[in-house]
């Protein structure tokens, strides 16, 4: 057997390879990643790209960092992987410890497994159990809001935004799901009470099948890079007590300070009765994400029937992942995060503005560490991103969206390099589809 690297291996990828949301017949161009370091990627013909995706918001602290390579070393010596069922040990119990004690209050029990997506699909299974215990057979819809995004199985798939979220091909295997109007109100914007009527009424009308609402907390990520008013989550969580519902905030994209806070939650004050995290959770070492439930949803479902919760990935629990996200914490709350945070939404704030005079650009937007420029119409990605490369920065845009949400770590001039690429590759209006 030849060994396909010594031959054209791009090649092979290209004839053999998915790619995420791609297509085999006219693959788009992928570039060969060969190493990282810090905020740079470095491809195979030696050229370096500078970071603005964080590996989709996972790699907050940048590559390669030789903390959490210390970490991934010493948990590799001990075992790399143990099964979950009837056994424990020291890296789950240190990372549920920290996450306990740094999300919100009354956020209890953890539950461990291998992907954002399926921490949502647990969420779920929670809430219909929930209700399930407590004899309300009929209350196992979710409620949710538009320009949502929740991963890509098909529980999470049903509580996407069904126009943006990118499944309609689906729609007819999907459970039907409650969709309030996305909120109008940006972050900073004085707050009308209209803006949450449609949720509201959903609420009035059908909270007898409802079992849970389910959102992104302030910030709806890949449905529409849309940031909302802390006051929306707050009137939330009031309905969602008022009308005994419960509230699954979905973190994977927001959690560990990306907008400047811990949590998102955190904007609001709120706590949900569900908390899921992933992405950023191992550093973007590993995929890794936990839900979390409070002690009366937990103690709900534990009272009825075997008690059982019903689920078990056999990587539940990973050890070198649960070391890994242990350690990325650890190493989060060990320097002046928020700090950084305002600093880089500061920069972003001050050179992304410099786009809006652009008859192109619909809107420039900025909150913690999310930098966001949406076009006046879709962006053509194979042309764009060949610009962004050959300006030496790794952007990925999608749809109308031309977003950054750079490492932490990142210094002003690499983070000047960003935002000035943007600037100048948007000028063009080669670089949209045709209007
Ligand atoms: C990315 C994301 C998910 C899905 O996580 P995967 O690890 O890709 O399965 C779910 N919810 C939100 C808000 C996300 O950003």
């Amino acid at each position: 057997m030849n060994n396909i690297l010594d031959g054209n291996w791009i090649e092979f990828d290209r004839n053999h390879i998915w790619h995420p949301y791609t297509s085999m017949k006219a693959p788009l161009h992928v570039y060969p990643v060969v190493s990282a370091e810090g905020v740079r990627l470095i491809l195979e013909d030696g050229r370096e790209l500078v970071d603005g995706m964080s590996s989709w918001w996972a790699a907050i602290h940048g590559y390669n960092h030789h903390e959490l390579n210390r970490a991934v070393e010493q948990q590799i010596k001990n075992m790399s992987h143990v099964m979950f069922g009837g056994i424990t040990h020291r890296p789950a119990v240190e990372l549920a410890s920290v996450l306990v004690d740094l999300t919100p209050d009354s956020l209890e029990k953890v539950f461990f497994s291998d992907s954002g997506s399926v921490s949502v699909e647990v969420a779920i299974k929670m809430v219909i159990q929930y209700w399930y215990a407590r004899g309300c057979r009929e209350k196992h819809k979710l409620l949710t809001i538009r320009s949502g995004y929740h991963g890509d199985t098909f529980g999470a798939m049903a509580v996407c935004d069904p126009v943006t979220g990118m499944h309609e091909m689906f729609a007819g295997n999907l459970k039907e799901h409650y969709f309030a109007d996305a909120p109008a109100c940006g972050f900073n914007e004085g707050w009308d009470e209209k803006d949450i009527e449609s949720l509201k009424h959903i609420l009035e009308k059908h909270s007898k099948e409802i079992a849970a609402v389910i959102l992104e907390p302030i910030v709806q990520g890949a449905g529409g890079m849309r940031f909302y008013s802390p006051e929306y989550l707050r009137r939330t969580r009031e309905l969602c007590n008022e009308y005994n519902v419960l509230l699954i905030a979905d973190e994977i994209a927001t959690g560990f300070g990306r907008t400047g806070k811990l949590f998102a939650c955190e904007h609001a004050g709120i706590s949900p009765d569900i908390m899921c995290v992933g992405k950023a959770l191992t550093g973007g070492y590993m995929s890794l994400a936990a839900t979390l439930a409070t002690e009366h949803v937990s103690s709900t479902i534990s009272s009825y029937g075997s008690g059982n919760f019903m689920h078990g990935p056999t990587f539940m629990g990973n050890p070198l992942a649960c070391a890994t996200a242990a350690a990325s914490i650890r190493l989060l709350l060990s320097f002046s995060w928020q700090k950084k945070i305002v600093e880089i939404e500061g920069q972003m704030k001050k050179e992304l503005q410099i786009c809006s005079d652009n008859p192109l650009v619909h809107d420039v937007r900025v909150l913690g560490a999310i930098g966001v420029v949406e076009m006046i119409r879709p962006v053509n990605m194979a042309v764009i991103q060949k610009r962004f490369v050959e300006k030496g920065v790794w952007i990925r845009p999608f749809g109308k969206l031309v977003y950054i949400m750079p490492p932490y770590i990142i210094e002003s001039k690499d983070l000047s390099l960003l935002t000035g690429a943007i600037c100048e590759t948007v000028k063009d209006e080669t670089v949209l589809m045709e209007g």
